[in-house]
């Protein structure tokens, strides 16, 4: 059993209104031994009336007065750790560096939420675009990121871009876009970083999580081992989501552990 969910979201970040403490309460529930929240933080996210000013930012003292409070409210019952979703995009190599260095992060999670200025959530501002290119353009991008941005431990739902495709997966596979998706795991992989198997693409009615089975085989092949679990829940719901089957897809694309992080230092936990 995976024992631990590494990617979740509560009312710090502008796309949930989950009290912190039900997330605790939720995970409890489930039987996890540890969890590590990660609230969203996008600097120079595009703006957009729906969101407002500042969207995806959060005043990180009061998140951290938040989660210490508890981290000691329910210690002995479960372990919970302090850490974030940072946004990456190729300017942002000095914040993030920055924000990661001035507070005791247990874990960040690096993840592109924003392309060309724009989020692809909303796929109509890539209209231009077929899913092929769209897809080509979210890797490029990334790998662009990788040059420019190391503030981070584990890049976050690696092909996540096609949950946002006109037709989701009908225009991607790990052969349309081997040499986009090796030279990403190969550079993460030198970084000395890892990647995470995030469970919301079966959430988002994706046949696989993120990445897909064939990028993990392939990750692995290539020698990667730092991988974490994260359902990026935004409610109690969905917290450890269909972790059963999170574990069986990373034992039979060849993983023996997965990994947790403290400090900003993994931990392998067997499978
Ligand atoms: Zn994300
Ligand atoms: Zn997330």
């Amino acid at each position: 059993m995976i024992t631990s969910d590494f990617h979740m979201h509560t009312s710090f970040s502008t796309d949930s209104d989950t009290d912190p403490e039900a997330m605790v309460r939720g995970a409890l529930e489930k039987g996890l031994q540890t969890i590590c929240i990660t609230d969203h933080m996008d600097r120079d996210y595009p703006f957009c009336e729906e969101l407002g000013e500042n969207a995806f930012l959060f005043d990180v003292d009061e998140y951290f007065r938040k989660l210490r409070g508890l981290q000691e409210k329910y210690a002995g019952q479960i372990e919970i750790r302090i850490g974030m979703e940072l946004g990456l995009q190729p300017h942002l190599g000095g914040f993030c560096r920055e924000v990661t260095k001035k507070y005791p992060f247990d874990f960040i999670i690096g993840s592109l939420h924003v392309l060309d200025k724009k989020d692809p959530y909303y796929r109509e501002a890539f209209s231009e675009l077929s899913d092929a290119e769209l897809y080509e353009r979210a890797f490029e991008e990334t790998l662009k990121i990788l040059d420019n941005v190391d503030a981070f431990d584990v890049l976050g739902h690696l092909d996540y871009i096609v949950r946002y495709g006109r037709d989701k997966e009908k225009a991607y596979s790990y052969a349309a876009f081997s040499s986009c998706l090796d030279a990403i795991l190969k550079k993460i992989i030198g970084m000395g970083k890892g990647i995470e198997l995030n469970s919301a693409g079966l959430k988002y009615g994706l046949g696989f999580c993120h990445p897909h089975p064939d990028v993990l085989r392939r990750y692995r092949r290539l020698g990667g081992e730092v991988i974490t679990v994260g359902s990026d829940g935004h409610k109690p719901e969905h917290i450890a989501y269909e972790f059963g089957k999170a574990r069986q897809i990373l034992r039979e694309c060849g993983f023996q552990y997965y990994t947790q992080f403290a400090g900003r230092r993994p931990h392998f936990i067997k499978l």
